[in-house]
């Protein structure tokens, strides 16, 4: 056990030579069977005289059970009444019914081929048409013990005794049915299992080497037919039903069997079979049932029905590639896995395992439905959503056999920083995706763009970076870099690309396929660890060629997008614009603001310009220059000249008109008019700059007024002397 051991693979690591190991040098004593009645049944029979023998299978068990010797011939009675005129009639028989001519004729002819069978005795069905058949069987076969057994009458239909038979259809769905549903006062098909499992074991125990005769109805007989040859219902449908007069022999094996006769290998049924000793005496079962961690370390072959199944499958199945449980299972579960098969296959069990640890509460007590110091899953779920919960489990180190304190709060960060964030940017896309022609997606290339080379460079990055961590069986590192990545995504790609995808430029249709591919692709490798945001996010984007996500091929990397200069050069920029704008907000200058320089201390990004323009656009200035002499890494000019002022104030007014189109529901293709209201230094700002307030709000035309009309939607914008107000 020690050496197989050496062949699995650990997760955590630790675990194969920590406590695992220490566990199967410990190889403490198993006790395997116990004293209860629920169980598996050891298969363990003893007799009085010492002998006493493990039974290996049902056959096995079968054949060496204590037998009675009989053999059953089975006789449906010759046509009658009933048959002709199509009536039921069970017990009691408020009308007799005969045997007709052609019945007798049959009953007959079967007697001359039953003579050679030599019939001991004859059981039969106390109801006139059996005892007619009974009769001339009787006679013929010159057999003079015959017993009638009200357990052979036929299927009691209750109310429809004495009605047409075509009437029985009506009161079942299907023929299934039968089964479970009961004539109204009346039996089911089941129930009559029942009646003639009872009949034959009794029978069976009562008599011993005896030809016997069983003289009775269709379905009666047709059922113990099927359940001394163990039939399914669904088989049993299937099987031939039983004419008039005809004979069937059937082969009656010892099984344990339930009340309806199936095979059942459960006490109390088995404790009913007994094996012959060589002694002479009878063996009984001892009484005890298996462990039950006995079956869970049989899983592996028990599941299959191996060996007397599936063997070939189970041939190629095993060792299992990787299971998963946690860490308390390498005292349960891992180790009867691994006693069983090293026992009986000399093979691990499994050949990778991920141990997982346990769930404490928020304070790390143990969690308890009485103290209930854990939230309620449900509520959880049902205000972050399954996946956000899930997410949260699996980028935790309990799946590294750690135990963690459960932190509602954390949950909530997923399901903002993770669940949220994806449902964001797929509205924005979906909101933008119209204006994706066929043509721009039959595009096999990358544009020239350094965002989208940089976010495609990310994507296959985090794809690799995924893959390989699920290849290695670290579930965390699998999960982790999703969130990195969609906040990637988010907090600068699309932030930094929305200007652009709002444009009329070609690279609009670029950003918006980038954007598309992506979304997609992430679909694909969020599908494990958040399976319905996933599925929301394929079904969203439009691409899917499956019904679902979960039926999707993992993607491959492509090592062609991927370019760490880039990623790196774009962290260096990201770097750098976040400490620009903690500058800005020490200041207390709005990034609205524009300003004059940048001074950047490390040369690393001189000359790269596209990576200068996003620090200048995200933080809004004029000019970046590098300087080796400056103090801190970056230093910002934080004066205002009366140009950046101005300049400052017109990005206000600009925004105000936004948020003015915002308010009014417009679209980018409506022109609307602006009225402006302003005092004479705001009249001179906006003659000034109306030009280009026009056109970068797509406005129709400005008109100044004296007075904005009443009850209008208004904007006011103000700055030292100059005051404005603004309204459509
Ligand atoms: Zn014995």
């Amino acid at each position: 056990m020690i050496a197989l051991n050496e062949k699995i693979d650990w997760h955590p690591e630790f675990l194969k030579r920590g406590r695992f190991k220490k566990g199967l040098e410990a190889a403490p004593d198993w006790n395997v069977s116990r004293s209860r009645f629920w169980g598996t049944p050891l298969p363990i029979w003893r007799c009085q005289c010492g002998n006493y023998s493990v039974v290996g299978s049902i056959e096995e068990l079968s054949k060496r059970a204590d037998k009675s010797g009989n053999k059953y011939f089975l006789i449906r009675h010759g046509l009658a009444e009933t048959n002709v005129l199509g009536v039921s009639n069970s017990w009691p028989e408020k009308k007799l019914y005969h045997l007709v001519e052609k019945g007798r004729k049959q009953v007959e002819l079967a007697a001359n081929k039953l003579k050679k069978e030599n019939i001991d005795m004859i059981i039969s069905s106390d109801m006139l048409r059996a005892k007619e058949t009974t009769a001339i069987l009787a006679d013929r076969l010159g057999v003079k013990n015959i017993i009638y057994d009200e357990r052979l009458r036929d299927l009691n239909v209750g109310e429809l005794n004495g009605k047409s038979t075509s009437e029985h259809d009506r009161l079942f769905k299907n023929t299934e049915e039968k089964f479970t549903k009961s004539f109204p006062g009346g039996e089911s098909r089941n129930d009559l299992k029942k009646r003639m499992t009872d009949f034959i074991q009794d029978i069976d125990k009562k008599y011993q080497n005896k030809n016997i005769l069983i003289v009775g109805h269709g379905d009666p007989l047709w059922i113990l037919e099927a359940i001394s040859n163990n039939l399914s219902n669904k088989q049993l449908l299937k099987s031939h039903y039983i004419g008039n007069a005809e004979v069937r022999k059937i082969k009656r094996q010892t099984f344990p069997r339930n009340d309806y006769g199936e095979i059942d290998l459960h006490r109390p049924y088995i404790d009913k079979i007994d094996i012959l000793c060589g002694c002479g005496g009878r063996m009984k079962r001892i009484p005890d049932v298996f462990d039950c961690w006995f079956e869970s370390g049989s899983m592996p072959f028990a599941e299959k029905h191996y060996p007397f199944e599936n063997k070939k499958i189970f041939e190629k199945n095993f060792p299992a590639d990787f299971i998963s449980e946690y860490i308390a299972q390498t005292r349960g579960w891992f180790y009867t896995l691994h006693v069983l098969s090293s026992a009986l296959f000399s093979k691990p069990a499994f050949k990778h395992v991920v141990t997982t640890g346990n769930i404490l509460s928020e304070k790390g007590e143990k969690l308890s439905k009485s103290r209930k110091n854990f939230p309620d899953p449900w509520i959880l779920i049902r205000r972050f959503g399954v996946d956000a919960v899930r997410y949260y489990l699996m980028a935790s180190s309990v799946m590294s056999a750690d135990n963690i304190n459960f932190s509602e709060k954390e949950v909530d960060e997923i399901y903002k920083k993770y669940s949220l964030i994806t449902q964001n940017v797929l509205n924005f896309f979906q909101l933008s995706s119209h204006r994706l022609k066929k043509s721009d997606i039959a595009k096999k290339s990358l544009g020239k763009n350094i965002l989208d080379r940089w976010i495609m460079s990310r994507l296959h990055s985090t794809i690799g970076e995924i893959t390989s961590a699920y290849e290695s069986y670290e579930i965390i590192y699998a999960s982790r870099p999703l969130l990195d990545f969609i906040q990637d995504l988010s907090l600068w790609y699309v932030r930094r690309s929305r200007e652009r995808i709002k444009s009329e430029s070609p690279g609009a249709a670029e950003a918006l396929k980038t954007l598309r591919d992506v979304l997609y692709n992430l679909s694909l490798i969020m599908a494990p660890v958040t399976p319905f945001l996933a599925e929301m996010l394929y079904q969203g984007v439009g691409m899917n060629k499956k019904q679902s996500v979960h039926l999707e091929n993992w993607p491959k990397v492509n090592k062609n997008l991927v370019r760490k200069d880039i990623e790196n050069n774009m962290f260096k920029a990201r770097k750098i614009s976040s400490e620009a704008l903690r500058l800005r907000a020490e200041a207390g200058i709005k990034v609205r603001q524009p300003l004059q320089e940048l001074r950047i201390k490390s040369y690393e990004l001189r000359n790269k310009k596209e990576f200068l323009d996003i620090i200048k656009d995200e933080i809004n200035i004029k000019k970046i220059i590098f300087d080796k002499n400056i103090k801190d890494e970056t230093e910002l000019d934080t004066a205002i000249t009366p140009e950046l002022k101005e300049e400052g104030f017109l990005r206000e007014i600009i925004r105000a008109v936004q948020d003015l189109r915002k308010k009014a529901g417009l679209t980018p293709k409506d022109r609307p008019k602006l009225l402006v209201e302003a005092n004479s230094e705001g009249k001179n700002f906006i003659e000034k700059y109306a030009e280009k307030i026009k056109k970068e709000t797509l406005l129709l035309k400005m008109e100044l007024v004296e007075r904005l009309p009443q009850g209008v939607i208004s904007n006011n914008v103000k700055q030292d002397k100059i005051e404005i107000n603004i309204a459509f």
